[in-house]
C-alpha cells in the first residue's frame, strides 16, 4: 500500500490500468470467456428493507463479470445492486452484463423477486427527538416511513415538550445526503437548511438508526454544512434530527441511505484492499469506486487470476 500511495500521490485525473498479481500467472492477453449463467440470486425480499442483489457469474473465468441491475416489472427502485421495493408483490430484475456473451454483445437474465409485506416485519423505531409545525408536535419513525407518534399539541410557547417557540427564526431542514457507494464507505454528510444556523455544531445534530455512527466536526458556515461519521461496520438508513435554540428547524428529521465496505467488492469476487498494482492497459467500461473514495476504477477484467483495472485518480484526501 505505501507503494502505491507513494506512487500516486499528487496524480490527478490520470487514466490508468492495474494488474492485480494474485498469483504468479502473468498472462495478460488471454482468450475471451462467455458467460453462461448466474445463480444465487435472492428470490425474496422485504417491503419496505433494502436488499442487496447478489449473483455469482457463471464460469468464474468468464471475462466479464461485473453485473448492472435494473427493473424490467414491478414496483421497485434499484441504485447499484441495492433493490428497494416499497409494496409486497412481484418484481422482476434484469442483470445484464456488459459484453458478457461476446465482445459487442451482452448477457442479460431475468430473475423473479417475491416481495413480502413489509407490515408484519416492521417495527417502527421513533425518533428520541421531536418534529413540529407551528401548532403540533410529534416523532417519525425513523425508517422515514411517515409513520408517526406522541402527536399533540404544543403545550405552552415556548412548548414545554418540543421546545417550538413562535417567536423563534424559521429554518427548514432542507436536505440530506451522504457520500458513498455499494463499494465505497460513507465518510460524511451534507445538510443543507434553508439559512444558516449560527452556532450549529455536531452536538446539535442526532443521528439514530444505524449502530456505532460517530460524529467528527461539523464544518461550514451554512447554509450548507459537511458532518464527518465514522465507526459504523454496515450501511442502513440513517436518521438526522437537528435542533438549535432559538431556531425552529421544520422537516427535521430526515433520512440518508449510509454505505459500509470492507475491501474490494464485485459480483462474485472480493479483493482485499491495499494490494499493490501494476499499470497495464485499459479493458472495460462499469462504474465502481475504491474503498477510501480517492480512486475510482471505471472497468475491470479477468484473466485467469490476474485482474485488470481501469482506474482515475479523482480527488487527493489528504491520506499519507
Ligand atoms: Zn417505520
Ligand atoms: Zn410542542
Amino acid at each position: 500500500m505505501k507503494t502505491k500511495r507513494t506512487i500516486l500521490c499528487g496524480v490527478f485525473a490520470v487514466i490508468l490500468a492495474l494488474t492485480f498479481t494474485a498469483c504468479d500467472d502473468g498472462s495478460g492477453g488471454g482468450t475471451f470467456v462467455a458467460v453462461t449463467n448466474i445463480t444465487g440470486v435472492p428470490a425474496t425480499a422485504t417491503a419496505g428493507t433494502v436488499l442487496t442483489l447478489t449473483g455469482t457469474v457463471e464460469p468464474a473465468r468468464a471475462t466479464n463479470k461485473t453485473i448492472v441491475w435494473s427493473v424490467i416489472s414491478g414496483s421497485a427502485a434499484i441504485s447499484g445492486n441495492i433493490l428497494n421495493a416499497p409494496a409486497a408483490g412481484t418484481v422482476i430484475v434484469r442483470a445484464t452484463i456488459t459484453n458478457g456473451t461476446a465482445r459487442g454483445t451482452n448477457y442479460t437474465k431475468d430473475f423473479i423477486i417475491t416481495v413480502n409485506g413489509g407490515g408484519n416485519t416492521h417495527t417502527h423505531t421513533y425518533s428520541t427527538t421531536w418534529s413540529y409545525d407551528a401548532t403540533q408536535h410529534w416523532k417519525e419513525c425513523t425508517a422515514n416511513d411517515g409513520a408517526k407518534t406522541d402527536v399533540a399539541n404544543h403545550t405552552g410557547d415556548p412548548c414545554n415538550d418540543c421546545g417550538y417557540d413562535s417567536t423563534a427564526t424559521p429554518v427548514t431542514f432542507s436536505s440530506v445526503t451522504a457520500n458513498g457507494s455499494s463499494t465505497a464507505t460513507t465518510t460524511t454528510l451534507t445538510l443543507t437548511f434553508s439559512d444558516a444556523i449560527a452556532g450549529l455544531s455536531a452536538n446539535d445534530i442526532a443521528l439514530s438508526g444505524v449502530a456505532g455512527v460517530s460524529k467528527g466536526t461539523l464544518g461550514g458556515t451554512g447554509p450548507t454544512y459537511t458532518l464527518p461519521i465514522s465507526g459504523f461496520t454496515a450501511g442502513g438508513t440513517l436518521s438526522v434530527a437537528v435542533s438549535k435554540t432559538g431556531y425552529n428547524l421544520r422537516d427535521s428529521p430526515k433520512s440518508v441511505t449510509i454505505y459500509y465496505t470492507d475491501g474490494w467488492t464485485w459480483t462474485g469476487i472480493t479483493i482485499p484492499p491495499y494490494y499493490n498494482f501494476q499499470v497495464d492497459s485499459a479493458i472495460n467500461s462499469n462504474a465502481i469506486a475504491y474503498g477510501d473514495g480517492t480512486w475510482v476504477a471505471v472497468g475491470y477484467s479477468q484473466y485467469d487470476d490476474v485482474y485488470f483495472f481501469t482506474m482515475v485518480y479523482s480527488a487527493d484526501n489528504g491520506e499519507t
